[in-house]
């Protein structure tokens, strides 16, 4: 059983009730158990999501980063933009990994359900009545991992995490601090991308 604190935190962080992020939500917590490891403190896991920028379901990775604790903000997780609803979860440390997708029968289930037929005429989730969309979330708090999901064997993957930067300058255009990576040298100065018009 999922604990009702982790889903009640998940949607406050997410900002709407939907059926994609709780399912990010037991995608992580399943690829968690399968690897017999706790959420990521810090950079021990890395995770590849497999969703795209544009299309239904993408609420998928907010889920993800609830239950792995790999997140945007840590850079441990990483978007393949597949506009695929699955994730590939690493144990760095351990070298071990699991791929975890939805099951295709339940995602066309879920795909023609009513609050997926409101989302595509345009109407926000947040719009959407609770009875629609509380059902949802219900089912799938509720449902056998393998229901909802194809999780692979534990494979082997040796995955090298880069080093955090702490050398820093000052831009000597703008004056702001720039990480190493971040500095190009142009006439001579150091300066960030913006100030020497890199940025395209
Ligand atoms: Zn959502
Ligand atoms: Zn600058």
């Amino acid at each position: 059983m999922v604990d009702k604190n982790l889903l009640d935190m998940a949607i406050k962080f997410h900002g709407h009730k939907c059926p994609a992020m709780p399912l990010g939500l037991r995608a992580g917590l399943v690829a968690l158990e399968r690897l017999g490891i706790e959420r990521a403190k810090n950079k021990e896991l890395f995770c590849f999501v497999e969703t795209g920028y544009a299309h239904a379901t993408m609420c998928f990775v907010d889920g993800v980063q609830i239950a792995t604790g790999c997140t945007y903000g840590k850079s441990n997780i990483e978007k393949l933009n597949y506009s695929k609803n699955a994730l590939i979860l690493i144990d760095v440390r351990k070298k071990k990994a699991v791929r975890v997708s939805l099951n295709p029968e339940f995602q066309k289930k879920g795909l023609q359900s009513e609050f997926v037929r409101l989302r595509a005429q345009g109407i926000e989730p947040q719009d959407i009545r609770p009875e629609i969309v509380d059902p949802l979330i219900e089912n799938i708090m509720n449902q056998p991992d393998d229901v909802l999901f194809k999780i692979s064997d534990v494979f082997d993957y040796d995955f090298k995490n880069k080093k955090g930067a702490f050398e820093w300058y000052e831009c000597e255009g703008c004056g702001e601090i720039v990480f190493v990576h971040g500095i190009r040298i142009k006439n001579g100065k150091k300066l960030c991308i913006k100030c020497a018009g890199y940025d395209g």
